[in-house]
């Protein structure tokens, strides 16, 4: 991808400087040929700022070649009738050697001040979700230590409850994060042996069941799905980060459609929810480390839940995408090859 990306700008350049001489034969009777360089300057810039300076320096030797060949008579030779073009040739290829070191330094600083902002901002959300969770708990369990003695029972349960859940989600933000450093680093261990959906499905159901018990699921398997060879407690994960955020994108009133069939030696699965769908121009980036959609309500996450699941499935030769529905709700339809 990056040699492709680093060919694509080299090829870019040259058009751009090609582009400059086609136009520069138009009008190179009409103005001062030195003049014609400043074109070439602000390509070699635009080059530099855009692709950095290997690219860049490449525009600038190409364009001193073009415009002595095409520009500067006696016209298609690389001889000059005046000598002092051979001063603007040199000045040209120093201007556009400076040009193309700084405007690829500004450029580099761009980009490292643009990851140490993003950096600064994971690490503020990550430990914003962290803290939330843990004063939850600290509150609970200091309350009941305070008032251990006056507490009745309906209270301390209820402390206990917030406590334990607020435990959960810790849990499970700490796994997403570990997840996704294991996922980074290649070091997610896969071992895949065969297993049912419906398997997978109800250990993912278990693990939800309280949030899951007040919901209508409408699940619909054909009958003759085969199993798929896979990481069971990964693709677990998968489902439960799907099922979770379907719950939460969602409102209680509402059904959701899990619908499973065969097709074309892959299985091809859908969770459907009628909930509050993407923005379109959100669509595309919701599976992005740490990518949330800015909202109204206030719904707590990490947007490390689709990043996870992306790399599970991508890590069994599957895919998963995300569609909104015609009426209302978002549905994620994930592919997973059959062996
Ligand atoms: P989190 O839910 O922790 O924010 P995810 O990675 O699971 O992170 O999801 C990223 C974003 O995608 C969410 O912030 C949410 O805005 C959007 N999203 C995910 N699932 C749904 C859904 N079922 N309906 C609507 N939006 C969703």
């Amino acid at each position: 991808m990056a040699n492709k990306n680093a060919t694509y700008s080299y090829l870019v350049s040259i058009l751009l400087v090609f582009i400059i001489t086609f136009l520069g034969e138009f009008i190179k009777r009409s103005i001062e040929p030195a003049n014609l360089v400043m074109f070439y300057l602000l390509a070699v810039m635009i080059v530099a700022i855009r692709w950095g300076q290997g690219p860049a320096i490449v525009a600038s030797f190409l364009s001193v070649l073009a415009f002595d060949f095409f520009l500067v008579p006696p016209y298609l030779t690389f001889n000059v009738s005046d000598v002092q073009y051979v001063f603007t040739f040199i000045v040209f290829l120093a201007v556009g050697l400076v040009v193309s070191t700084l405007a690829s330094k500004a450029r580099e600083q761009i980009i490292r001040s643009q990851t140490e902002k993003l950096q600064a901002a994971l690490l503020n959300s990550i430990s914003h979700d962290l803290r939330t969770p843990l004063a939850a708990i600290t509150g609970a369990l200091s309350a009941m230590l305070d008032n251990s003695h006056a507490m009745d029972e309906a209270s301390r349960e209820e402390l206990l409850e917030t406590a334990f859940e607020e435990a959960e989600r810790l849990n499970r933000l700490v796994g997403n994060l570990l997840d996704m450093t294991k996922l980074e680093a290649g070091a997610l261990k896969i071992s895949k042996a065969p297993c049912e959906l419906r398997d997978l499905l109800g250990a993912s159901f278990e693990q939800l069941k309280e949030k899951i018990k007040l919901r209508r699921l409408i699940t619909n398997i054909s009958a003759d799905l085969p199993e798929i060879t896979a990481d069971f407690s990964l693709m677990i994960k998968v489902f439960y980060n799907l099922l979770d955020n379907a719950l939460k994108y969602s409102p209680p009133d509402t059904t959701i459609y899990i619908k499973a069939a065969a097709l074309d030696n892959k299985i091809k699965i859908e969770i459907k929810d009628e909930g509050m769908g993407v923005p379109y121009e959100d669509i595309s980036r919701i599976f992005n480390k740490f990518y949330r959609v800015e909202r109204p309500q206030k719904i707590t996450g990490t947007g490390l839940g689709l990043s996870i699941c992306k790399g599970i499935i991508e890590a069994h030769g599957g895919e998963i995408t995300a569609m909104n529905n015609e009426d209302r709700g978002l549905t994620f339809v994930i592919t997973i090859p059959i062996n």
